[in-house]
């Protein structure tokens, strides 16, 4: 049995953050984990930037609910979920994605809650556990699913070491770099061509 795990934003989504940031002008925004690895001082910047700034849940969600998935996208996850089960591990928050993921079928997604107050202020964040791409991945394999498993940046590179095969789409020169031992693909069509040589099974 063989499972396909997928990383959400800069994979099949644009970066929420980013749109946002272009939207509200808040240049500070545009990080991501491309830019700063640790997940927490990431998200505690931002959740600082958005009460300087005063916004809320509300006002993220209007920008999110603009966005569409990267052109291809919808295509290319209809290809994969008919040859594989496919399960979306991602760092973003429900609160964010769901709109989005109501565009690419409702795939399975394993993600963050936000904690937000009665004025849509965002307080705080739960992360579900610690390293949860990775232990994902582990959880996978105690059930016996061989798992290939792509993704673009930082907070990818453990779940694609704990996986059969890793594959870095769409990844910045960086993280390309510093690990070479995965392949890189920037196209849909290429990363195809990769999940069908990772598998152990005959793909179409
Ligand atoms: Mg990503």
């Amino acid at each position: 049995m063989e499972l396909a795990c997928l990383d959400l934003e800069g994979v099949l989504i644009p970066e929420i953050w980013i749109a946002f940031a272009e939207k509200t002008g808040i240049e500070e925004l545009r990080a991501t984990t491309r830019d700063i690895p640790d997940y927490d001082v990431l998200m505690k910047q931002r959740l600082r930037l958005l009460e300087q700034h005063g916004f809320g849940l509300p006002d993220i969600q209007e920008v999110i609910a603009t966005l569409d998935p990267l052109e291809g996208a919808v295509e290319f996850v209809n290809w994969l979920r008919d040859r594989f089960q496919v399960v979306i591990l991602s760092d973003t928050f429900y609160e964010f994605a769901m709109p989005l993921m109501k565009k690419l079928g409702y795939p399975a997604l394993f993600c963050h809650k936000l904690v937000v107050d009665d004025n849509g202020k965002v307080i705080d964040y739960t992360l579900r556990q610690k390293d949860p791409k990775r232990q994902a991945v582990k959880a996978f394999h105690g059930l016996n699913f061989r798992v290939i498993a792509a993704g673009d940046s930082y907070n990818d590179t453990t779940m694609l070491s704990e996986a059969d095969a890793g594959i870095l789409f769409h990844a910045p020169e960086n993280v390309i770099r510093e690990f070479p031992q995965f392949p890189a693909v920037h196209t849909y069509e290429d990363l195809k061509e990769e999940f069908r040589k990772a598998s152990v099974n005959k793909i179409d």
